[in-house]
């Protein structure tokens, strides 16, 4: 692995995965594509004889490896995928990734922001304000390298604090992603370490314990519980309104990793033996024009099994009820608690 810098991250390049490589894609989610014509600079430096391409379209997750298009145009050796870590395969399914060509390389992007003494400080304040004495350090893939540190700075400050190990090769140290929070084992409140809300509220949601977020991009700590607790609020109302639903659409993910058959089984066992009549709804990128353009009055309620955050982040105004699997088998089964997310 030969580190880099490109702008404010450091990359992990584990270069000798593209010796002989003739084609190569550099593939990076959104909020890191700007880094992507640095890594693709260093890939040419290490493989000055390949062809290189910056992947531009949308890639979400590792769940969204896009190979299949790929393999079926560009025919690289290798997909150099940045910023995140293998999805896990017990949650998609056995194809998730490519049986020999194209090789998908994993390179991490680790940000040189550190929060200010300052942020930590403000967490600290915020934890004690919920009683918390036990808490579960956690991050996004950016910013692991800054646990032990942070881990120190709050223990100083009279908090018990617990740190998970890695998960090889799905989760480096303290490590979630937004549809697997199974690394924040029970505490008395979480700490957070990631930019926007969206792996915070998820965090929330899967623990519903208060949750503290340290920004290193903004330098701030934010008591992420208030906008938890409305989250849940509306996801309970979800779930009363689909309890009578007759008839569902059951959304079957096309991405590499979002396809996850065990899951829309068992979805489909649960609605046929609730007396439910589904219709299968097979989407690669579901968004909400996408789903009313299928939508009609035979629908009164769906559930999906791609990605869980979409009901939650992009189809909450969505005007019928629109569940994560977990929200489902509460509905179906007439239940407000426990809430069970994502799964
Ligand atoms: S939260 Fe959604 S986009 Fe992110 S890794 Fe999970 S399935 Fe993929």
């Amino acid at each position: 692995v030969s580190p880099s810098k490109c702008g404010d991250y450091r990359i992990l390049l584990p270069t000798q995965q593209l010796a002989n490589a003739k084609t190569i894609v550099v593939q990076a989610p959104d909020g890191l594509k700007h880094v992507a014509p640095c890594v693709a600079h260093l890939v040419h430096e290490h493989a000055p004889k390949a062809r290189v391409y910056i992947h531009g379209d949308s890639s979400f997750g590792a769940c969204d490896l896009q190979y299949p298009q790929l393999q079926a145009t560009l025919d690289p050796d290798v997909i150099i995928h940045l910023g995140h870590t293998p999805y896990p395969k017990e949650l998609a399914h056995p194809r998730l990734e490519p049986a020999e060509r194209p090789r998908i390389v994993y390179a991490r992007a680790l940000s040189t922001r550190r929060p200010p003494r300052a942020a930590v400080a403000r967490a600290a304040e915020m934890l004690a304000s919920h009683g918390a004495r036990r808490v579960v350090l956690l991050s996004t893939g950016q910013h692991t390298h800054l646990l032990p540190w942070l881990a120190l700075a709050l223990s100083r400050r009279g908090l018990r604090v617990r740190v998970p190990p890695p998960s090889p090769p799905y989760f480096e140290l303290g490590q979630v992603i937004g549809c697997d929070y199974r690394l924040a084992a029970p505490a008395d409140a979480y700490v957070i370490v990631s930019g926007g809300l969206f792996h915070a509220l998820g965090l929330y949601l899967a623990r519903r314990r208060p949750v503290v977020k340290i920004d290193p991009y903004r330098g701030e700590a934010i008591d992420a519980t208030p906008e938890g607790e409305k989250t849940l609020r509306v996801r309970l109302y979800k779930v009363a309104q689909a309890m009578d639903a007759r008839r569902w659409g059951l959304i079957v993910g096309l991405k590499t990793g979002q396809y996850r058959p065990w899951l829309v089984d068992r979805l489909a066992r649960a609605l046929e033996a609730a007396g439910r009549e589904y219709r299968l709804l097979a989407y690669e990128t579901l968004t909400v024009d996408s789903l009313r353009n299928i939508d009609s009055p035979w629908f009164e309620a769906f559930v999906v099994t791609s990605c869980p955050r979409l009901p939650i982040d992009d189809f909450a105004g969505y005007e019928k009820p629109v569940l994560t699997p977990g929200e489902a088998v509460m509905a179906l089964r007439g239940e407000l608690e426990p809430y069970r997310f994502p799964w």
